[in-house]
């Protein structure tokens, strides 16, 4: 199973060698806590997290 990071930028959790969202390569292997945005127009959290696309993202990095 690989290993799951999180991008230092926007807090993206990937698999695979650049972010899907900023393509930065700085990530974090120490994140805490998940969160899947489902939908970012609607949630308080992405707006706290400063995520406007879906999908998953660690609450800490
Ligand atoms: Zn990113």
């Amino acid at each position: 199973m690989p290993k799951e990071k999180a991008c230092k930028n926007c807090k993206r959790i990937y698999e695979g060698n650049e972010c899907p969202i900023c393509a930065k390569k700085e990530t974090s292997e120490t994140f805490k806590g998940k969160v899947e945005i489902v939908n970012p127009e609607k949630s308080t959290l992405a707006k706290e997290l400063k995520i406007n696309k879906k999908g998953i993202y660690a609450i800490k990095i």
